[in-house]
């Protein structure tokens, strides 16, 4: 398994936490698992007993030899093993893949997932390690299907070793100019206007990852079907997809429990369940208190917990956000990235001291505070391939307000107030008036205390552990593993 982030070592969003999940859960159900990642500076080996791997281990990149670095942690409860891919140079870094200074995407990215793709092969013929699979998440694993397929292709030691590339976001391709192929150490011919790695000119690592490796898959049944669909939600690559579809499926994410239950949560103040809600209430009034609100009972408290890029539905926050401010509501944001968003909320939070609070930091204890002191989740985006924090939110008893997409599409079933059936509430077209008006409906339903706790129940019944994922993964490693007889 090779992936650039890994809960509890590094992390940036969604991809992070199933990386810290999915591993340990395949272990569980008896598979030998290795991880790899890179390491970065920020990864503190000593807390978790990493211990150095002496290994004489040279990457070849862009045709210079760089050392490898080597660290590897044994995970005592699952078996699993991790290891940390290391270069000084490349990763040792303030940030996982932008540049402070810049605010862009550091401009060797090409060059540092090179090295770990590489090195992660080389690491594997080093160890005496011979994978029934090679799982890849992501473009900056990518180059691992692409090297069996090509570089590796005749080489024995990796002969009959199968690759599945997860794709957790399409919008997120590698790109690179296509001067920068020669890096690849690939021969040249295998660049050409409509080649795999080609993409409008541009060298583009993630459309060679889906057209190389053996099994592709998506982070939700809903948005494995949108990326071939739709040329929006595809990104330019729905026509690749397509020629791949009989080999793309969707498994959705899983949530894992022992780190997202309120019941167990050891970040949040008040622990609380099911049968007992009265703990949720005192989450909340101890964040209204730190974040200087005033307590008001019978207001609903709405929660966001996101990267701030247009992809989450922030345009029309942006759009609506007066007239959200003017319902009888109170708003706690945590959040980082683009600067538009961070002086959207700056802006509202002088304006309206007494509703919203914005924290624009990445603090993941503030993130399990949150969820458990919100009534509502908001996650109006504009695709998500599946999403994660609506998840949380409905183990929280936070009743989600999503759009109907992607992965939060395949999560969340909107309220009918007809059959009282219903975990979240749920809108369809990107307009600012279509979240607006299931705003409104939620506002008013949250008045109805009786209707809003059933509401919240039938939510932290939801049961989106990894187990039944990991238990999909494992079948579709052991058709690939029948296929090579
Ligand atoms: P994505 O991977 O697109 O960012 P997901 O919903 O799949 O979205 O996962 C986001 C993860 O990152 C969640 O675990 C969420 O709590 C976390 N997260 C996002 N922003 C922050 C932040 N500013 N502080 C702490 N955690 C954050």
């Amino acid at each position: 398994m090779a992936a650039s982030e890994m809960v509890p070592f590094a992390k940036s969003g969604g991809l992070g936490d199933v990386l810290g999940a999915l591993p340990p859960a395949l272990s569980r159900l008896g598979h030998e698992v290795k991880v790899f990642i890179p390491h970065y500076a920020s990864i503190d080996t000593a807390a978790f007993d990493f211990q150095p791997v002496d290994l004489d281990l040279q990457v070849e990149v862009a045709g210079k030899s760089m050392p490898m670095k080597v660290s590897q942690y044994l995970e005592p409860k699952s078996g699993m093993e991790v290891y940390l891919l290391g270069n000084a140079n490349l990763f040792e870094r303030p940030d996982l893949y932008v540049d402070p200074a810049t605010g862009k995407d550091f401009v060797d990215n090409d060059e540092r997932f090179i090295f770990f793709c590489r090195g992660g092969l080389e690491l594997c013929r080093k160890i005496g390690f011979w994978p029934d699979v090679v799982h890849a998440h992501d473009w900056q694993a990518g180059l691992l299907p692409i090297y069996l397929k090509t570089l590796y292709s005749e080489d024995s030691y990796f002969a009959g070793v199968k690759s599945v590339l997860t794709i957790h976001n399409l919008a997120y391709q590698g790109t690179f100019p296509a001067k920068n192929f020669p890096k690849l150490n690939l021969p040249p011919e295998l660049f050409y206007a409509t080649s795999p790695f080609e993409f409008y000119g541009q060298l583009n690592l993630l459309k060679a990852a889906i057209v190389y490796a053996d099994k592709i898959t998506a982070v939700s049944e809903r948005y494995a079907r949108e990326i071939r669909s739709s040329s929006e939600l595809g990104c330019g690559l729905e026509g690749v997809l397509t020629e791949r579809k009989d080999d793309l499926v969707g498994i959705l994410n899983g949530v894992d429990y022992t780190i997202w239950s309120p019941s167990r949560d050891k970040n949040i103040p008040f622990k609380y369940h099911r049968a007992n809600l009265s703990g949720k209430k005192m989450n909340k009034v101890d964040l209204l208190n730190e974040s200087s609100l005033p307590i008001r009972d019978k207001t609903p408290l709405i929660g966001v917990i996101s990267r701030l890029v247009d992809q989450k539905g922030f345009d029309l926050v942006a759009e609506a956000a007066e007239r959200i401010l003017a319902m009888d509501i109170q708003m706690i944001v945590l959040g980082t990235g683009d600067e538009k968003y961070h002086s959207l909320f700056s802006e509202l939070e002088q304006k309206y001291p007494d509703k919203i609070k914005a924290y624009l930091t990445f603090d993941d204890t503030l993130a399990h505070r949150i969820e458990a002191a919100s009534d509502i989740f908001l996650m109006p985006s504009r695709f998500e391939p599946c999403g994660l924090n609506q998840m949380y939110s409905l183990k929280y008893g936070t009743v989600p307000l999503v759009r109907e997409v992607g992965g939060l599409a395949d999560t969340v079933v909107d309220f009918d107030p007809t059959t009282g059936e219903g975990t979240g509430f749920v809108f369809k077209e990107y307009t600012a008036d279509a979240l607006l008006s299931t705003l409104e409906r939620a506002v008013a339903t949250y008045s109805r205390r009786r209707v809003w706790t059933k509401i919240m129940k039938s939510a932290m019944l939801q049961d989106f552990s990894w187990r039944r994922s990991a238990e999909r993964y494992a079948d579709l490693y052991a058709g690939l593993i029948g296929s090579r007889g």
